[in-house]
């Protein structure tokens, strides 16, 4: 197992952001489902534990343990809470520009505060117009001397009202499709920037997603990352390293649901004897764990390509097929999950229902499972094996 190969500094880690998990998040996890209020607590516990420095350099005040070990901290908490293993997620999403087109400047001004989780970060590519057709956005940005005026809107962005930092995307060049859009740095002070809805949702209640409006909105020139018309490549490459969080939080959601499911069979009893001792049952119970499984070999392979050095187009493969593979699990299993509950499955009582409400959206955001489909198939048709023809014909 891929899993046994961690080092005793990384297997420390896993063993306590599982405790954390355990015994502190946990208990608060329907509690913050229900409120749909954002938990500061769980970032409050977040910043005690340095578990936002998981996700970091040393050099920028992280742990510089890697990439591996950062999914798997996500994984873990999300097997209790997704709003919570989120949290990491997006952390690493909006922090994820710095760290792959960041100046040195850039990145001693705001990785320390990221690293800390002093600040909390968002990524704003989406807007009411153009989600998987992110070239599309109408959001722009002209230069005006020492400053960039922003103009538009982004809609579904997590994190949104507390967030410090956004990596927002807009065109410098609106004539322009891929090649017009640029990548900016936006402080939540900044004049003309404001959060105007937040949405109410299925899932991950705690997780806030909302509308940013930029009116006249000025920024530093400074505040460009990489160079205008470098944009599109930008949340391209991005989104490459961000999706395995997502697929971090799908399986830690069906292997959440896959355990409790397993403890809920034993103890339940119909016609005699525990529904464990169904074969059905059985069946169902040994199908999710080989999907979860499944998910994450896929997702640990990705951690340990990039812990590697390997980039390109074998990481963006392997980021799409462990966020379509991972997303598509969590929702097949916590289903399931609800299935071997019965009627406990469907009831607030018990936190199956909400495993299966926070399923959905990993087959939704930071590219859909069609999309990855997509991007899977683009880089396979990149690739040849035309040996296997060879004695055809
Ligand atoms: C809770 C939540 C949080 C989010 N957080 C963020 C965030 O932090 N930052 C951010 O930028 N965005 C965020 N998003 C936006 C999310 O990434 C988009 O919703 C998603 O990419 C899909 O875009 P869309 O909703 O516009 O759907 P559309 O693009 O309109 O797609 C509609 C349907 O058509 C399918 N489809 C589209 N194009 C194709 C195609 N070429 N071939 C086949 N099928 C296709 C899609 O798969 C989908 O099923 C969030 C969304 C939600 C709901």
């Amino acid at each position: 197992m891929p899993w046994d190969q961690l080092s005793d500094e990384q297997r420390e880690i896993r063993d306590l952001v599982r405790t954390l998990a355990r015994e502190r998040i946990a208990p608060r996890a329907a509690a913050i489902d229900e409120s749909h209020e954002f938990p500061w607590d769980v970032v409050e516990l977040y910043r005690e534990n340095d578990i936002f420095g998981l996700f970091h350099e040393e050099q920028y005040g992280g742990l510089g343990t890697g990439t591996w070990l950062a999914l798997i901290a996500i994984e873990e908490i999300s097997k209790v809470c997704a709003t919570s293993g989120l949290i990491l997620a997006v952390q690493e999403l909006g922090s994820l520009g710095l760290k792959l087109a960041g100046s040195e400047e850039q990145r001693q001004r705001y990785l320390p505060r990221l690293a800390s989780g002093e600040w909390l970060c968002a990524y704003a590519l989406t807007e009411a117009g153009s989600g998987s057709d992110s070239a599309a956005m109408r959001t722009t940005a002209r230069r005006d001397g020492d400053e960039y005026v922003l103009s538009g809107s982004k809609r579904f962005i997590t994190n949104a009202s507390v967030a410090s930092l956004y990596t927002v995307f807009a065109k410098t060049d609106p004539g322009a499709a891929h090649a017009g859009i640029s990548a900016f740095l936006v402080e939540a002070n900044a004049p003309g920037f404001e959060v105007t809805r937040l949405e109410p949702k299925l899932g991950i209640s705690g997780s806030t997603t909302g509308e940013l409006a930029f009116e006249e909105c000025r920024i530093p020139a400074g505040n460009l990352l990489g160079a205008e018309g470098e944009g599109f490549r930008i949340a391209m490459r991005i989104l490459d390293r961000s999706r395995p969080g997502v697929a971090a939080q799908a399986l830690g959601i069906a292997q959440g649901a896959t355990d409790y499911a397993l403890e809920y069979a034993k103890t339940r009893e119909t016609m005699g004897k525990p529904i464990a001792e169904h074969q059905l049952i059985q069946a169902k119970l040994a199908d999710m764990e080989t999907e979860c499984e499944a998910g994450r070999g896929l997702l640990y392979t990705f951690g340990r390509m990039v812990d590697d050095g390997v980039d390109g187009p074998e990481l963006t493969k392997a980021s799409a097929m462990a966020k379509l593979k991972c997303g598509d699990v969590a929702m097949a299993v916590t289903i399931e999950a609800v299935q071997i509950l019965g009627g406990y499955g469907y009831i607030k009582e018990y936190p199956v229902e909400r495993f299966m409400r926070d399923a959905k959206i990993t087959q939704i955001y930071e590219g859909t499972q069609e999309i990855q489909r997509l991007v899977i198939a683009r880089e396979m048709l990149k690739e040849s094996r035309a040996f296997l023809l060879a004695g055809v014909g």
